[in-house]
């Protein structure tokens, strides 16, 4: 910023102050860029928020609270108008405990989105959450992150979308029945029989299918067996991090192809690769897994608790200069590999937020209007800008519930 202004006075004592200096100012570019972001549809595909709502300690979505990364005073700060409320529970619960546990976080999505019925509404389909935005509430979505939150019962698909989810993750850390993790040993090459099944009946009930934290093979496989486009919800670019949680520029590249979104994820090291390393080496190569296993120990069956446990370690092996210092600026990084990759089409946001640890600069979602500002000083186009903050997504949205009335009109 300050490098630019310097140049426009340099040139202006050049020519003695007569000319006009074409071009724009920093304070022009970081103006047009609040403008831009806060005129936006900014749609955050991935906030673990929802176990906050179960925190033994307190936690009020409509306040401003002074630990995690979302609630409703940081979204309006930050311009983040649209949510989708990850229903999660750890991937080693199954059957039936599955099933009850997803089912009181879906309840308690809906009771806070009532509670705050002034400031968000719930969303099932785009249009709703344009009309949210064009009342100025925030629209509020969901996602199931994890197949084993179905206790393998196909017909869980279609209670959870009459419930209003709005997409799945076919796996999360662990294998669940029918499709394999990126993070645990293969078991059924990809997607089984019954896991191509439960993609069919996602796409005939309007669910997106997400691909983030599943293993390649079960990616490929959910591509070649969708009818509709599918989203990495909350993932990022293997080629500048090598984490298999995040995508390989082939991966990204088929996923395009098909009409689909990555949504890069903000997590330190899913982002950076020195500190990536060096958060494999801390935990003996167990990576993400092993910490998790370690904070849940400690705090039992309260998941917030959990997060703080892990915001603690991670943050004192920084202090101790164990793990390296991250910039936000790693999240344009990502952003824009995968647009020089397949285009703005196909890239959004799923910041992984009350779910991850937050590069520096990033801290919650009131710093999102960094993002836009830093795209438009790339050159980014308004439309390119608008895009990658959430029409892109809404735009799979469309596609997802086009192809389910079509297939639903079929029978
Ligand atoms: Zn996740």
């Amino acid at each position: 910023m300050r490098r630019i202004a310097a140049f426009v006075v340099v040139v202006a004592c050049v020519f003695g102050g007569a000319v006009l200096v074409r071009g724009t100012s920093a304070d022009d570019i970081a103006e047009r860029a609040r403008k831009l972001h806060f005129s936006s549809i900014v749609l955050d595909t991935h906030d673990d928020t929802t176990q906050r709502f179960f925190s033994k300690s307190g936690f009020d979505l409509g306040k401003r609270n002074p630990d995690g990364h979302v609630d409703i005073p940081r979204m309006r700060e930050g311009g983040m108008n649209a949510i989708f409320f990850s229903i999660w529970i750890d991937g080693r619960i199954m059957g039936p405990p599955a099933v009850q546990k997803a089912l009181d976080q879906i309840d308690a999505v809906h009771e806070n989105v009532r509670r705050f019925a002034k400031d968000m509404a719930f969303a099932r389909t785009a249009e709703e959450v344009r009309r949210a935005h064009a009342q100025g509430k925030i629209a509020a979505l969901m996602g199931v992150e994890g197949g084993h939150m179905i206790g393998n019962d196909i017909r869980m698909v279609r209670i959870f979308g009459d419930l209003g989810v709005r997409y799945m993750t076919l796996s999360h850390f662990y294998n669940d029945e029918w499709a394999d993790s990126s993070t645990d040993k293969p078991a059924h090459n990809g997607l089984t029989d019954y896991g191509k099944e439960i993609v069919r009946e996602m796409n005939r009930r309007g669910i997106m299918v997400d691909i983030s934290h599943v293993s390649d093979k079960t990616f490929y496989d959910a591509l070649e067996v969708s009818k509709a486009p599918l989203i990495a919800s909350h993932s990022s670019c293997r080629a500048l991090c090598n984490h298999p949680r995040d995508m390989s520029d082939d991966m990204i590249k088929a996923l395009a192809a098909k009409g689909g979104v990555i949504q890069i994820n903000y997590e330190k090291s899913f982002i950076d690769q020195g500190y990536k390393d060096a958060y494999d080496r801390l935990t003996a190569g167990a990576g993400v897994v092993g910490v998790l296993s370690e904070a849940i120990k400690k705090c039992g069956d309260d998941v917030d608790c959990t997060s703080k446990a892990e915001v603690g370690i991670e943050r004192q092996m920084t202090e101790e200069g164990k793990l390296p210092h991250v910039s936000w600026e790693r999240i344009i990084d990502h952003i824009n590999h995968a647009v020089k990759l397949v285009g703005a089409e196909h890239v959004g946001l799923g910041s992984d937020f009350d779910g991850a640890n937050m590069p520096e600069g990033m801290e919650d979602c009131s710093k999102l209007p960094k993002i836009t500002d830093a795209l438009l000083r790339k050159g980014y186009s308004d439309k390119d800008i608008r895009n990658i903050l959430g029409e892109n997504t809404l735009r799979v949205m469309e596609q997802v519930e086009r192809v389910s009335r079509d297939l639903q009109a079929q029978k």
